[in-house]
Protein backbone atom coordinates (compact mmCIF):
# COMPACT_ATOMS: atom_id res chain seq x y z
CA UNK A 1 0.00 0.00 0.00
CA UNK A 2 1.50 3.28 -0.74
CA UNK A 3 0.84 6.21 1.29
CA UNK A 4 -1.92 8.14 -0.41
CA UNK A 5 -3.76 5.05 -0.09
CA UNK A 6 -3.20 4.86 3.87
CA UNK A 7 -3.82 9.25 3.79
CA UNK A 8 -6.64 9.40 1.38
CA UNK A 9 -6.52 13.30 0.19
CA UNK A 10 -9.93 14.89 -0.56
CA UNK A 11 -11.16 16.36 -3.78
CA UNK A 12 -10.20 19.83 -2.50
CA UNK A 13 -8.38 20.80 0.42
CA UNK A 14 -9.30 24.02 2.04
CA UNK A 15 -7.82 26.77 0.14
CA UNK A 16 -6.39 29.60 2.07
CA UNK A 17 -7.13 27.67 5.39
CA UNK A 18 -4.78 27.31 8.64
CA UNK A 19 -6.52 26.54 12.26
CA UNK A 20 -5.51 30.61 12.91
CA UNK A 21 -7.12 32.04 9.57
CA UNK A 22 -10.33 32.85 11.09
CA UNK A 23 -8.35 35.70 13.19
CA UNK A 24 -8.11 37.65 9.63
CA UNK A 25 -12.23 37.90 9.86
CA UNK A 26 -14.86 39.52 11.88
CA UNK A 27 -15.02 37.31 14.76
CA UNK A 28 -18.23 37.75 17.13
CA UNK A 29 -18.92 37.49 20.71
CA UNK A 30 -15.42 37.26 21.64
CA UNK A 31 -14.02 38.23 24.72
CA UNK A 32 -11.65 41.13 25.17
CA UNK A 33 -9.00 40.06 27.29
CA UNK A 34 -6.97 43.13 29.22
CA UNK A 35 -3.53 40.93 29.28
CA UNK A 36 -2.14 39.48 25.73
CA UNK A 37 0.47 38.34 26.72
CA UNK A 38 -1.00 36.22 29.63
CA UNK A 39 -3.82 35.21 26.84
CA UNK A 40 -0.69 34.07 24.67
CA UNK A 41 0.99 31.99 27.55
CA UNK A 42 -2.20 30.46 27.96
CA UNK A 43 -2.74 29.38 24.62
CA UNK A 44 0.55 28.39 24.12
CA UNK A 45 0.27 25.90 27.41
CA UNK A 46 -3.13 25.14 25.44
CA UNK A 47 -1.46 23.96 22.56
CA UNK A 48 0.75 21.48 24.35
CA UNK A 49 -1.42 20.00 26.27
CA UNK A 50 -3.19 16.30 25.55
CA UNK A 51 -6.29 16.12 23.40
CA UNK A 52 -9.56 15.47 24.63
CA UNK A 53 -10.50 12.48 21.71
CA UNK A 54 -8.95 11.15 19.62
CA UNK A 55 -9.50 11.32 14.73
CA UNK A 56 -10.71 7.85 14.75
CA UNK A 57 -13.43 8.35 17.04
CA UNK A 58 -14.38 11.48 15.11
CA UNK A 59 -14.26 9.87 11.60
CA UNK A 60 -16.40 6.84 13.49
CA UNK A 61 -19.21 9.64 14.25
CA UNK A 62 -18.79 11.34 10.73
CA UNK A 63 -19.82 7.56 9.61
CA UNK A 64 -22.68 7.25 11.65
CA UNK A 65 -24.03 10.96 10.95
CA UNK A 66 -23.79 9.52 7.54
CA UNK A 67 -25.84 6.56 8.07
CA UNK A 68 -28.27 9.08 9.90
CA UNK A 69 -28.42 11.09 6.60
CA UNK A 70 -29.69 8.32 5.10
CA UNK A 71 -32.57 7.37 7.69
CA UNK A 72 -30.26 4.31 9.46
CA UNK A 73 -29.89 6.02 12.85
CA UNK A 74 -31.59 8.48 15.02
CA UNK A 75 -29.21 11.45 17.00
CA UNK A 76 -30.17 11.87 20.47
CA UNK A 77 -28.16 15.52 21.28
CA UNK A 78 -28.33 16.76 24.42
CA UNK A 79 -26.92 18.22 27.84
CA UNK A 80 -26.87 21.37 29.72
CA UNK A 81 -27.16 24.84 28.42
CA UNK A 82 -24.06 25.40 29.95
CA UNK A 83 -21.55 23.39 31.69
CA UNK A 84 -20.09 25.15 34.94
CA UNK A 85 -17.36 23.97 36.48
CA UNK A 86 -18.64 23.94 39.53
CA UNK A 87 -21.13 21.51 38.54
CA UNK A 88 -18.17 18.52 37.20
CA UNK A 89 -19.17 16.59 39.82
CA UNK A 90 -19.73 12.79 39.76
CA UNK A 91 -23.19 12.79 40.76
CA UNK A 92 -24.06 15.71 38.27
CA UNK A 93 -22.53 13.77 34.89
CA UNK A 94 -23.79 10.64 36.03
CA UNK A 95 -27.29 11.37 36.38
CA UNK A 96 -27.08 13.31 32.82
CA UNK A 97 -25.89 10.27 31.64
CA UNK A 98 -28.35 8.09 33.32
CA UNK A 99 -31.16 10.20 31.42
CA UNK A 100 -29.32 10.29 27.84
CA UNK A 101 -29.12 6.39 28.03
CA UNK A 102 -32.86 6.20 29.21
CA UNK A 103 -33.67 8.21 26.72
CA UNK A 104 -31.78 6.08 24.18
CA UNK A 105 -33.59 3.28 25.00
CA UNK A 106 -36.74 4.43 25.05
CA UNK A 107 -35.79 5.64 21.52
CA UNK A 108 -34.26 2.96 20.05
CA UNK A 109 -36.89 0.66 20.81
CA UNK A 110 -39.69 2.63 19.37
CA UNK A 111 -38.16 3.71 16.32
CA UNK A 112 -36.12 0.27 15.72
CA UNK A 113 -33.08 2.10 14.91
CA UNK A 114 -30.02 2.67 16.63
CA UNK A 115 -29.61 6.02 18.33
CA UNK A 116 -26.13 8.22 17.69
CA UNK A 117 -25.97 9.73 21.77
CA UNK A 118 -24.31 12.82 22.10
CA UNK A 119 -23.55 14.72 24.80
CA UNK A 120 -23.62 18.44 25.32
CA UNK A 121 -21.33 18.28 27.39
CA UNK A 122 -17.04 17.86 28.30
CA UNK A 123 -16.25 21.16 26.67
CA UNK A 124 -19.84 23.18 26.75
CA UNK A 125 -18.29 26.22 28.85
CA UNK A 126 -18.73 29.29 26.50
CA UNK A 127 -21.98 31.02 25.70
CA UNK A 128 -23.13 33.49 23.37
CA UNK A 129 -24.90 36.63 25.13
CA UNK A 130 -27.23 38.97 23.21
CA UNK A 131 -25.38 42.13 25.05
CA UNK A 132 -21.30 42.54 25.66
CA UNK A 133 -22.40 44.71 29.04
CA UNK A 134 -24.72 43.95 31.84
CA UNK A 135 -25.96 47.18 33.42
CA UNK A 136 -26.94 46.79 37.20
CA UNK A 137 -28.13 49.75 39.63
CA UNK A 138 -26.09 52.24 37.43
CA UNK A 139 -22.81 49.75 37.22
CA UNK A 140 -22.07 48.11 34.22
CA UNK A 141 -19.70 45.61 33.74
CA UNK A 142 -18.49 43.31 30.82
CA UNK A 143 -21.30 39.85 30.44
CA UNK A 144 -20.92 36.39 32.14
CA UNK A 145 -19.94 34.37 28.43
CA UNK A 146 -19.59 31.31 30.47
CA UNK A 147 -16.89 29.78 32.87
CA UNK A 148 -14.33 29.37 30.18
CA UNK A 149 -14.49 32.87 29.90
CA UNK A 150 -15.17 34.71 33.12
CA UNK A 151 -17.67 34.28 36.86
CA UNK A 152 -21.42 35.02 36.62
CA UNK A 153 -21.40 36.88 39.99
CA UNK A 154 -21.90 40.80 39.21
CA UNK A 155 -18.18 41.92 40.56
CA UNK A 156 -15.78 43.62 38.65
CA UNK A 157 -12.89 40.70 39.00
CA UNK A 158 -15.69 37.73 38.45
CA UNK A 159 -16.53 39.63 35.00
CA UNK A 160 -12.87 39.72 34.29
CA UNK A 161 -12.29 37.73 31.09
CA UNK A 162 -9.52 35.61 32.64
CA UNK A 163 -6.70 33.20 30.16
CA UNK A 164 -6.09 30.73 32.64
CA UNK A 165 -9.68 29.59 33.00
CA UNK A 166 -9.35 27.67 29.32
CA UNK A 167 -6.86 25.76 30.63
CA UNK A 168 -9.30 25.36 33.74
CA UNK A 169 -12.24 24.48 30.89
CA UNK A 170 -9.21 21.65 29.25
CA UNK A 171 -8.78 20.38 32.53
CA UNK A 172 -12.69 20.29 33.21
CA UNK A 173 -13.62 18.76 30.44
CA UNK A 174 -10.91 15.66 30.16
CA UNK A 175 -12.09 14.84 33.89
CA UNK A 176 -15.94 14.83 32.41
CA UNK A 177 -15.07 12.89 29.49
CA UNK A 178 -12.51 10.37 31.71
CA UNK A 179 -15.65 9.57 33.94
CA UNK A 180 -17.96 8.79 31.37
CA UNK A 181 -15.38 7.10 29.32
CA UNK A 182 -14.73 4.64 32.33
CA UNK A 183 -18.36 4.32 33.30
CA UNK A 184 -19.34 3.13 29.77
CA UNK A 185 -16.29 0.68 29.61
CA UNK A 186 -17.06 -0.59 33.12
CA UNK A 187 -20.37 -1.15 31.84
CA UNK A 188 -22.56 1.23 32.90
CA UNK A 189 -24.42 1.41 29.79
CA UNK A 190 -24.61 -2.58 29.77
CA UNK A 191 -28.24 -3.17 28.30
CA UNK A 192 -28.53 -6.32 30.33
CA UNK A 193 -28.47 -4.03 33.46
CA UNK A 194 -30.63 -1.51 32.83
CA UNK A 195 -31.52 -0.92 36.24
CA UNK A 196 -27.96 1.19 36.91
CA UNK A 197 -29.96 4.12 35.04
CA UNK A 198 -32.81 4.43 37.68
CA UNK A 199 -32.12 8.09 39.54
CA UNK A 200 -33.30 7.91 42.93
CA UNK A 201 -36.77 9.44 42.37
CA UNK A 202 -37.56 7.36 39.42
CA UNK A 203 -40.06 5.30 41.39
CA UNK A 204 -42.25 8.08 42.28
CA UNK A 205 -42.67 9.37 38.62
CA UNK A 206 -45.85 9.06 36.61
CA UNK A 207 -43.76 7.66 33.41
CA UNK A 208 -42.27 5.05 35.56
CA UNK A 209 -44.24 2.77 34.39
CA UNK A 210 -44.06 3.22 30.70
CA UNK A 211 -40.08 3.36 31.09
CA UNK A 212 -40.24 -0.13 32.95
CA UNK A 213 -42.49 -1.83 30.39
CA UNK A 214 -39.74 -0.85 27.46
CA UNK A 215 -36.88 -1.76 29.32
CA UNK A 216 -38.84 -5.48 30.25
CA UNK A 217 -39.55 -6.07 27.13
CA UNK A 218 -35.74 -5.15 25.86
CA UNK A 219 -34.84 -7.45 28.32
CA UNK A 220 -36.88 -10.44 27.18
CA UNK A 221 -35.58 -9.32 23.73
CA UNK A 222 -32.12 -9.54 24.63
CA UNK A 223 -32.83 -13.07 26.72
CA UNK A 224 -34.46 -14.21 23.89
CA UNK A 225 -31.69 -13.53 21.77
CA UNK A 226 -29.44 -15.32 23.56
CA UNK A 227 -31.44 -18.06 24.74
CA UNK A 228 -31.58 -18.24 20.67
CA UNK A 229 -27.77 -18.26 20.15
CA UNK A 230 -26.92 -19.78 23.16
CA UNK A 231 -24.05 -17.39 24.18
CA UNK A 232 -24.04 -13.68 25.96
CA UNK A 233 -24.76 -10.83 23.39
CA UNK A 234 -21.08 -8.82 24.14
CA UNK A 235 -22.12 -5.65 22.59
CA UNK A 236 -24.85 -4.80 24.29
CA UNK A 237 -22.42 -3.66 27.14
CA UNK A 238 -20.21 -1.30 25.40
CA UNK A 239 -21.99 2.00 23.37
CA UNK A 240 -20.32 4.82 21.43
CA UNK A 241 -21.08 7.81 23.15
CA UNK A 242 -19.69 11.10 21.85
CA UNK A 243 -18.94 14.81 23.06
CA UNK A 244 -20.08 18.20 21.44
CA UNK A 245 -19.88 21.48 21.79
CA UNK A 246 -20.38 25.20 20.58
CA UNK A 247 -17.13 26.43 19.12
CA UNK A 248 -17.08 30.00 20.16
CA UNK A 249 -14.48 30.66 21.60
CA UNK A 250 -11.84 30.85 18.86
CA UNK A 251 -8.51 31.15 20.23
CA UNK A 252 -9.55 28.02 22.14
CA UNK A 253 -10.63 25.80 19.73
CA UNK A 254 -7.44 27.17 17.57
CA UNK A 255 -5.19 25.76 20.35
CA UNK A 256 -6.93 22.60 20.42
CA UNK A 257 -7.10 22.10 16.38
CA UNK A 258 -3.90 19.73 15.42
CA UNK A 259 -2.74 17.46 12.79
CA UNK A 260 -2.82 13.24 13.59
CA UNK A 261 -0.21 10.83 12.20
CA UNK A 262 -1.52 9.26 8.93
CA UNK A 263 -4.37 11.54 8.31
CA UNK A 264 -4.18 14.32 6.02
CA UNK A 265 -5.63 17.78 7.37
CA UNK A 266 -6.73 19.16 10.73
CA UNK A 267 -9.10 17.46 13.53
CA UNK A 268 -10.48 19.74 16.36
CA UNK A 269 -9.16 17.69 18.99
CA UNK A 270 -11.30 19.04 22.15
CA UNK A 271 -14.73 17.22 20.47
CA UNK A 272 -15.72 14.63 18.56
CA UNK A 273 -18.97 17.30 16.97
CA UNK A 274 -18.50 21.42 16.92
CA UNK A 275 -21.81 23.60 16.29
CA UNK A 276 -21.42 27.13 15.11
CA UNK A 277 -24.62 28.93 17.06
CA UNK A 278 -27.36 30.94 15.44
CA UNK A 279 -25.70 34.08 16.21
CA UNK A 280 -22.10 33.75 14.92
CA UNK A 281 -22.99 31.69 11.53
CA UNK A 282 -22.60 34.78 9.33
CA UNK A 283 -21.90 34.35 5.86
CA UNK A 284 -17.65 35.84 5.88
CA UNK A 285 -17.39 35.65 9.55
CA UNK A 286 -14.66 33.67 12.00
CA UNK A 287 -16.97 31.19 12.83
CA UNK A 288 -17.05 29.58 9.24
CA UNK A 289 -14.00 30.52 8.42
CA UNK A 290 -12.52 28.41 11.44
CA UNK A 291 -15.07 25.46 10.70
CA UNK A 292 -14.57 24.92 6.74
CA UNK A 293 -11.18 24.01 7.23
CA UNK A 294 -11.44 21.23 10.02
CA UNK A 295 -12.41 17.22 9.40
CA UNK A 296 -15.22 16.77 12.56
CA UNK A 297 -18.93 16.55 11.59
CA UNK A 298 -19.81 19.85 12.14
CA UNK A 299 -23.51 21.72 12.87
CA UNK A 300 -25.07 24.88 12.19
CA UNK A 301 -27.97 25.92 14.28
CA UNK A 302 -30.87 27.71 11.94
CA UNK A 303 -33.01 30.15 13.06
CA UNK A 304 -36.31 31.97 11.53
CA UNK A 305 -34.30 34.54 9.58
CA UNK A 306 -32.02 32.77 7.65
CA UNK A 307 -32.95 32.39 4.01
CA UNK A 308 -33.21 29.93 1.50
CA UNK A 309 -29.96 31.25 -0.80
CA UNK A 310 -27.98 32.14 2.44
CA UNK A 311 -28.54 28.37 3.64
CA UNK A 312 -26.82 26.83 0.71
CA UNK A 313 -24.00 29.71 0.55
CA UNK A 314 -23.42 28.68 4.25
CA UNK A 315 -23.46 24.68 2.70
CA UNK A 316 -21.06 25.69 -0.42
CA UNK A 317 -19.06 26.97 2.37
CA UNK A 318 -18.79 23.99 4.92
CA UNK A 319 -19.04 21.02 2.37
CA UNK A 320 -18.25 22.02 -0.68
CA UNK A 321 -17.55 18.16 -1.99
CA UNK A 322 -21.33 17.12 -0.66
CA UNK A 323 -18.91 14.47 1.96
CA UNK A 324 -21.09 12.16 3.55
CA UNK A 325 -21.56 12.89 7.58
CA UNK A 326 -20.08 16.53 7.34
CA UNK A 327 -22.86 18.43 7.61
CA UNK A 328 -25.61 19.07 10.22
CA UNK A 329 -28.60 21.14 10.40
CA UNK A 330 -30.14 22.29 13.50
CA UNK A 331 -33.34 24.04 13.39
CA UNK A 332 -34.13 26.20 15.75
CA UNK A 333 -37.46 27.87 14.85
CA UNK A 334 -39.51 27.82 17.63
CA UNK A 335 -43.15 26.50 18.19
CA UNK A 336 -44.98 29.73 16.65
CA UNK A 337 -42.60 29.79 13.78
CA UNK A 338 -41.57 26.68 12.21
CA UNK A 339 -44.89 25.80 9.63
CA UNK A 340 -43.62 29.31 8.04
CA UNK A 341 -39.96 29.27 8.03
CA UNK A 342 -38.88 25.63 7.93
CA UNK A 343 -40.65 24.35 4.72
CA UNK A 344 -38.41 27.05 2.23
CA UNK A 345 -35.43 25.62 3.44
CA UNK A 346 -36.11 22.18 3.10
CA UNK A 347 -37.27 22.78 -0.19
CA UNK A 348 -33.82 24.82 -1.17
CA UNK A 349 -31.72 21.71 0.17
CA UNK A 350 -33.54 19.30 -1.44
CA UNK A 351 -33.91 21.16 -5.05
CA UNK A 352 -30.31 21.81 -4.91
CA UNK A 353 -29.26 17.62 -3.89
CA UNK A 354 -27.33 18.61 -0.52
CA UNK A 355 -26.75 16.28 1.63
CA UNK A 356 -26.71 17.32 5.32
CA UNK A 357 -28.55 15.86 8.20
CA UNK A 358 -31.69 17.82 9.66
CA UNK A 359 -31.94 18.00 13.58
CA UNK A 360 -34.33 20.24 15.54
CA UNK A 361 -33.54 22.06 18.29
CA UNK A 362 -37.20 22.66 20.00
CA UNK A 363 -35.73 24.56 22.66
CA UNK A 364 -33.96 27.99 21.49
CA UNK A 365 -37.07 28.98 19.42
CA UNK A 366 -39.03 28.77 22.45
CA UNK A 367 -37.77 30.75 25.16
CA UNK A 368 -39.73 33.31 27.40
CA UNK A 369 -39.33 35.39 30.22
CA UNK A 370 -41.85 35.74 32.91
CA UNK A 371 -43.08 39.31 34.25
CA UNK A 372 -40.19 38.95 37.10
CA UNK A 373 -37.29 37.94 34.40
CA UNK A 374 -37.36 34.68 34.82
CA UNK A 375 -36.60 32.74 32.12
CA UNK A 376 -38.56 29.67 31.03
CA UNK A 377 -39.63 27.38 28.12
CA UNK A 378 -43.23 25.94 28.17
CA UNK A 379 -42.94 21.73 27.50
CA UNK A 380 -46.10 22.32 25.14
CA UNK A 381 -44.51 24.32 22.86
CA UNK A 382 -41.19 21.85 23.20
CA UNK A 383 -43.36 19.24 21.79
CA UNK A 384 -45.27 21.20 19.41
CA UNK A 385 -42.50 22.24 17.66
CA UNK A 386 -41.10 18.84 17.67
CA UNK A 387 -44.45 17.71 16.32
CA UNK A 388 -44.68 20.08 14.01
CA UNK A 389 -40.82 19.11 12.85
CA UNK A 390 -42.11 15.78 11.90
CA UNK A 391 -45.19 16.15 9.88
CA UNK A 392 -43.39 19.35 7.67
CA UNK A 393 -40.35 16.96 7.07
CA UNK A 394 -42.40 14.51 5.76
CA UNK A 395 -44.37 17.07 3.71
CA UNK A 396 -41.34 18.19 2.30
CA UNK A 397 -40.06 14.35 1.66
CA UNK A 398 -36.78 15.42 4.12
CA UNK A 399 -36.37 13.26 6.72
CA UNK A 400 -35.81 14.55 10.77
CA UNK A 401 -32.75 13.17 11.81
CA UNK A 402 -32.36 13.80 15.51
CA UNK A 403 -33.24 16.11 18.54
CA UNK A 404 -31.09 18.67 19.92
CA UNK A 405 -31.88 19.61 23.48
CA UNK A 406 -30.83 21.13 26.85
CA UNK A 407 -31.75 19.09 30.02
CA UNK A 408 -30.03 17.64 32.65
CA UNK A 409 -30.26 14.38 34.58
CA UNK A 410 -31.67 16.65 37.94
CA UNK A 411 -35.02 17.42 39.19
CA UNK A 412 -35.35 21.05 38.08
CA UNK A 413 -38.02 23.46 37.97
CA UNK A 414 -36.88 25.65 34.72
CA UNK A 415 -39.57 24.47 32.14
CA UNK A 416 -43.22 24.54 32.75
CA UNK A 417 -45.76 21.71 32.21
CA UNK A 418 -45.02 18.29 31.81
CA UNK A 419 -46.24 15.74 33.43
CA UNK A 420 -46.60 17.40 36.63
CA UNK A 421 -47.17 20.38 35.19
CA UNK A 422 -45.00 22.56 36.39
CA UNK A 423 -46.26 25.87 37.09
CA UNK A 424 -44.74 29.41 37.16
CA UNK A 425 -44.73 29.37 41.12
CA UNK A 426 -42.98 25.90 41.19
CA UNK A 427 -40.06 27.47 39.15
CA UNK A 428 -38.58 29.31 42.15
CA UNK A 429 -38.24 25.52 43.71
CA UNK A 430 -35.61 24.30 41.89
CA UNK A 431 -34.26 26.53 39.30
CA UNK A 432 -30.51 26.32 38.90
CA UNK A 433 -29.38 26.88 35.33
CA UNK A 434 -27.49 30.31 34.70
CA UNK A 435 -28.36 30.54 31.49
CA UNK A 436 -31.18 29.00 29.82
CA UNK A 437 -33.79 26.85 31.10
CA UNK A 438 -33.40 22.85 30.55
CA UNK A 439 -35.82 20.19 30.66
CA UNK A 440 -35.79 18.29 33.99
CA UNK A 441 -35.23 14.15 34.05
CA UNK A 442 -39.13 13.57 33.59
CA UNK A 443 -39.66 16.15 30.93
CA UNK A 444 -37.26 14.57 28.95
CA UNK A 445 -38.15 11.36 29.07
CA UNK A 446 -41.81 12.28 28.29
CA UNK A 447 -40.26 14.01 25.47
CA UNK A 448 -38.53 10.91 24.13
CA UNK A 449 -42.03 8.57 24.51
CA UNK A 450 -43.20 11.30 22.49
CA UNK A 451 -40.76 11.13 19.69
CA UNK A 452 -41.63 7.33 19.84
CA UNK A 453 -45.60 7.83 19.31
CA UNK A 454 -44.84 9.89 16.50
CA UNK A 455 -42.45 8.19 14.38
CA UNK A 456 -42.59 4.59 16.09
CA UNK A 457 -46.29 3.91 16.65
C1 LIG B 1 -27.41 27.19 22.62
O1 LIG B 1 -27.42 26.13 21.99
O2 LIG B 1 -27.24 27.27 23.86
C2 LIG B 1 -27.65 28.44 21.88
C3 LIG B 1 -27.27 29.61 22.31
O3 LIG B 1 -28.35 28.20 20.74
P1 LIG B 1 -28.59 29.13 19.47
O4 LIG B 1 -27.25 29.42 18.88
O5 LIG B 1 -29.43 28.24 18.63
O6 LIG B 1 -29.34 30.35 19.94
MN1 LIG C 1 -28.98 27.48 25.42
Amino acid sequence: MNASETRPQPVNLPQDWTPASWQRRTALQQPVYRDPIALGAALEQLGRLPPLVTSWEILALKRQIADAQEGRRFVLQGGDCAESFSDCESGLISNRLKVLLQMSVVLVYGLRLPVVRVGRFAGQYAKPRSADTETRDGVTLPCYRGDLVNAPAFTPAAREPDPQRLIEGHARSAMTMNFVRSLIDGGFADLHHPEYWNLDWMGHSPLAAEYQKTVAAIGDGVRFMETLSGTPIHNLNRIDFYTSHEALLLHYEEALTRQVPRQWGHFNLSTHFPWIGMRTAADGGAHLEYMRGIRNPVAVKVGPTVKPDELLRLIDVLNPDDEPGRLTLIHRMGNAKIADGLPPLLDAVKRDGRRVLWVADPMHGNTESLANGVKTRRFANVCGEVDQAFDIHAAAGTRLGGVHLELTGEDVTECMGGARDLTETDLARAYRSQVDPRLNYEQSLELAMLIVRKRGG
